[in-house]
């Protein structure tokens, strides 16, 4: 199957094609510390720069150990470039064997809940299960990463086996075995295996572009006929991802659109920006690019490349008048001139107090101020008289939570649901202890999958999952009871 991998024993103890041994096997574990052990010893009298051998060596428990004892100054170049990839392999087998184990979770009961119908939740969200969410908790990681880890165990486990074993054998690494599992995701088992029957062998010396071009090559020449309805079910997908925070308080969007559209936007944004430059704007291409972006869809503050472009690059505004608008929350010392509190732009995180004081002194800005002092005294407390809450109550709510209350999500609190902690019907009072702010998703998980939400203290949220966990845990880490202990 692995053609162009290296063709030691250790990487094939039963030949090619051979099912995966099972991992920790020892075969070819001889040889792999003997060698290494050999040049290590070698190395420590200083006679040897190299670690012969080591490109050959299959990742395994005692691999690890080996280049664990493996110092790399005083190596040649060459032996620490080995060095580099053979760890590399070590992060390919971990992941693997970390997959095994998500396969695992996914296919247990309490991952997969009976949904009512009422509870409208679509096809792939009851083939994923609720692993994904139980996983992101875990490891703090985003909801799209937990689910994205077990649709590849879930593939590993199943037609895909052959990838997740070139994982396993460190033939090929995380990006690598990604760009097969998200290439093959919408086709059908059989086109799958021919397609993965193709691609695998060359995978090893190709990059993860390269091999995601391969899948779709080989995807289009195995089967034609099913591509245009493959890509209409992708472009029910299509969407712009929320804000991410990147240094110096800049943020990146990125959108996943049809291909067509994406370059039909960036070949009108190029359009204009280069317009402009020709007519003496002094802003770089790029500067032009971002500025005419966030001009068309927000009314920007820079002001846009469109004008000089004559308007030909065949944008329509898609928001006509005031800019949409923008929550910040503001500690009252910061427009008093303090620089050492940062604001908080809601969808965002902190922001500097200039930038802060910037907006709020903006005519144009649509901004709310939502001054955090606790000096103005305002006691918010309807108690029960009524479900939906007051706007004010709502307002004050979702600027102490900010986002959705599970922990790993970012969903902005404006857009979530108002959630009553204790429900309504049960004598839960609409009154800030009582309430928070859950996306979708996480309503639904509250709602119908058995994940359980109290609220000790007004704004703090304790989730019970359906494995038992408790977040944030009570006391000492989670997973106390490691089960080999
Ligand atoms: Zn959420």
């Amino acid at each position: 199957m692995f053609d162009s991998a290296p063709t030691h024993t250790a990487f094939h103890p039963a030949g090619p094609g051979a099912p995966a041994r099972a991992c920790g096997s020892t075969t070819g574990a001889a040889t792999a510390v003997g060698g290494v052990a050999a040049v290590t010893t070698k190395e420590a009298q200083g006679s040897v720069g190299h670690l012969a051998g080591l490109a050959d060596l299959a990742p395994d428990p005692d691999l690890v150990r080996s280049l664990d004892a493996v110092s790399p100054e005083g190596l040649t170049d060459d032996a620490v470039l080995e060095l580099v990839a053979a760890w590399g392999r070590v992060a390919s087998w971990a992941r693997a064997r970390q997959l095994d184990a998500v396969a695992e979770l996914a296919g247990r009961p309490s991952m997969n809940p009976v949904w009512p119908a009422a509870a409208n939740v679509s096809a792939r969200q009851r083939e994923l299960g609720i692993a994904g969410d139980e996983i992101a908790l875990r490891l703090r990681t985003s909801r799209h990463r937990g689910e994205a880890m077990v649709r590849m165990a879930q593939a590993f486990d199943r037609h895909l086996a052959e990838t997740g074993d070139a994982l396993r054998h460190g033939l090929i690494d995380e990006a690598k075995a990604r760009a097969v599992v998200d290439g093959l995701a919408r086709v059908a088992i059989p086109v799958a295996l021919e397609v993965q029957d193709r691609v695998l062998p060359i995978a090893p010396e190709r990059t993860p572009g390269q091999l995601s071009a391969d899948v779709q090559r080989a995807l289009i020449e195995c089967d034609p006929v099913d591509a245009a309805h493959r890509h209409a079910a992708a472009a029910e997908e299509r969407r712009v991802c929320r804000p991410r925070v990147l240094p110096d308080g800049m943020a990146g969007i990125y959108a996943v659109l049809p291909a067509t559209d994406a370059v039909a936007v960036d070949t009108a944004l190029n359009d204009a920006a280069r317009t402009a430059r020709v007519s003496g704007d002094g802003r770089t291409i790029d500067q032009l690019r971002a500025d005419t972006f966030v001009a068309l869809l927000a009314g920007g503050a820079h002001g846009s490349a469109i004008g000089a472009a004559g308007g030909g690059a065949g944008f329509k505004r898609a928001t006509v008048g005031r800019g949409p608008s923008i929550r910040v929350t503001v500690p009252i010392s910061v427009l008093l001139g303090d620089e050492s509190v940062a604001a908080t732009l809601e969808g965002y995180g902190a922001i500097a107090a200039e930038e802060a004081r910037r907006i709020a002194a903006d005519p144009q800005s649509t901004w709310r101020r939502l001054l955090t002092d606790p000096a103005s005294g305002r006691v918010l407390e309807f108690g029960r008289r009524s479900y939906r809450p007051p706007a004010e109550l709502a307002d004050l709510v979702r600027a102490r939570d900010g986002t959705c209350v599970m922990p790993t999500c970012g969903a902005r609190a404006q857009y979530c649901d108002l959630d009553h902690t204790v429900p309504f019907e049960q004598g839960g009072e609409t009154a800030p202890r009582n309430l928070g702010t859950l996306c979708r998703h996480h309503h639904l998980l509250k709602t119908h999958a058995g994940w359980r939400l109290e609220q000790p203290e007004p704004g703090e949220f304790t989730w019970t999952t359906p494995t038992g966990r408790v977040w944030p845990p009570a006391a000492g880490p989670p997973g106390a009871d490691p089960p080999w202990s």
